[in-house]
């Protein structure tokens, strides 16, 4: 619920409202992304092996350390690599701690930026759905990658079962979901377009 006696209730209410409605127009007309990666005829550089046999080579190398599974990727800006990563799901207990995702930590912390936009990514295994969402909310502007998800799969990861999951009907999904409480959930979305200095992403 909203604080009693604020003197802006009404309009915060307001807001809600709107947004809500705004909202349930969007779901059938979903709006052009803000964000679109530059055409593929752009001048991105070509696909340079160097950078992802150094993706390979840490998928191995980083496996036998026991860091986790065989995978390495490298975030590549004007041919130079500005962040390396490589699996570390089970030495450091993060199931999220797939090599992208860690090539884009150490990218974003490298560059002092939430925005790869300019960057490409190498990486030694075809990015698993996670993986691919983060890229896009990296805003990396292409993908270059050795194995397949097909590949991963017979060695024994998941890749190509949490695709064919997300292809699913929600209603279909191994994985419950229960949607509840929208309104005041929206409550901070409607605050946050209210919110005059918001770093947008
Ligand atoms: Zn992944």
């Amino acid at each position: 619920m909203l604080p009693s006696g604020s003197v802006d209730t009404g309009s915060i209410a307001d807001a809600i409202t709107d947004f809500m409605a705004r909202a349930t127009e969007l779901a059938s007309f979903p709006p052009a992304h803000h964000w679109t990666a530059k055409p593929r005829s752009a001048t991105l550089n070509a696909m340079n092996p160097d950078f992802l046999r150094e993706a390979i080579r840490l998928s191995l190398e980083k496996m036998e350390a026991g860091e986790g599974g065989p995978f390495g990727a490298v975030i590549v800006r004007n041919g130079e690599i500005v962040g390396r990563g490589w699996n570390r799901v089970t030495s450091i207990n993060d199931p999220t701690a797939h090599a992208e995702i860690v090539a884009i930590r150490d990218a974003c912390c490298r560059l002092g930026t939430f925005s790869l936009a300019g960057c490409e990514i190498y990486t030694s295994g075809e990015p698993c759905p996670m993986c691919f969402a983060a890229i896009y909310w990296a805003r990396l502007e292409r993908i270059y990658y050795a194995a397949t998800c097909e590949d991963a799969t017979a060695a024994g990861f998941d890749d190509a079962p949490f695709y064919r999951q997300l292809a699913l009907p929600p209603g279909s999904r191994l994985i419950q979901v229960v949607q509840d409480l929208r309104q005041e959930a929206c409550e901070a979305f409607a605050a946050w377009l209210r919110k005059p200095n918001r770093v947008v992403y």
